[in-house]
C-alpha cells in the first residue's frame, strides 16, 4: 500500500445542487461578452432567490462558457476578476456559492467543458459528491439545456438575456420560467410538495 486512502465525504446536509449558467441568468448579458467589471449588473431579484436556494440547503455551482478569452478579447485574468467581481457581490448579498466552472475555450477547442458539453457540471458532480437526479441546471441558453440532460441533471431555461430567442429553438425537454426568482419559486414550491 503506498497510497492514501480517499474517503469522499457529501456536501454536508444536501448533495443536491443548482447549476447556474452566468451570464443572462445571474447578470445582465452582453451580446458581445461581458469584458469589463464596470458592466457587471446583477439581475433582478437574484439575491433573495438564490439565499431561498441555500435555505433549501442546496448546493450552488455557477458554470460559465467565456469564449471572450479563447478569443483573446480579453485575458484569462481578466475573466477571473470579473468572475470575482460577480462571485463577491454575491457574497456580499449575502449568498453562499459551492463552487465555478469555467470554460475559456472556443467551440473549435473541442473541450469538453464548453456548453453543450456536460464536462463542466460532470466535473462538479464529481468533485462535490452530488446527486446529478436532484440536481437542476438554470439557464438562459438551449446549450445549457443540453448540458444538463448529458449530465443527467433536469433543466430550466429563463426568459431573460437570450431567453427569448432561445425558447424558440428549444428541441429537449426543459421547464420554461420567466426568470431565475422564477425558477427558484418553482423548485421550493415543488420540493415543500414533496418535502
Ligand atoms: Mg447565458
Ligand atoms: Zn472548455
Amino acid at each position: 500500500m503506498t497510497a492514501p486512502v480517499r474517503i469522499d465525504h457529501a456536501t454536508p446536509g444536501s448533495p443536491a445542487a443548482v447549476f447556474l449558467d452566468r451570464d443572462g441568468v445571474v447578470v445582465t448579458n452582453h451580446p458581445a461578452y461581458l469584458r469589463r467589471v464596470a458592466d457587471v449588473e446583477l439581475l433582478p431579484g437574484v439575491g433573495p432567490a438564490l439565499r431561498r436556494l441555500n435555505a433549501a440547503g442546496r448546493a450552488l455551482v455557477l458554470v460559465t462558457n467565456q469564449a471572450v478569452v479563447g478569443k483573446h478579447l480579453i485575458t484569462l485574468e481578466q475573466a477571473l476578476d470579473i468572475h470575482r467581481h460577480i462571485t463577491d457581490t454575491l457574497t456580499r448579498e449575502g449568498v453562499m456559492l459551492t463552487a465555478s466552472y469555467l470554460c475559456p475555450h472556443v467551440a473549435a477547442d473541442g473541450c469538453p467543458c464548453r456548453k453543450p458539453e456536460p464536462g463542466m457540471l460532470t466535473s462538479a458532480i464529481r468533485d462535490l459528491s452530488l446527486d446529478p437526479a436532484r440536481s437542476t441546471m438554470i439557464g438562459d441558453a438551449c446549450t445549457d439545456v443540453e448540458a444538463g440532460r448529458r449530465a443527467g441533471v433536469e433543466a430550466m431555461l429563463v426568459l431573460t438575456g437570450r431567453g427569448r430567442d432561445e425558447v424558440t429553438r428549444l428541441r429537449a425537454p426543459a421547464t420554461v420560467v420567466e426568470d431565475l426568482p422564477g425558477a427558484v419559486s418553482a423548485l421550493v414550491d415543488r420540493w415543500s410538495v414533496t418535502a
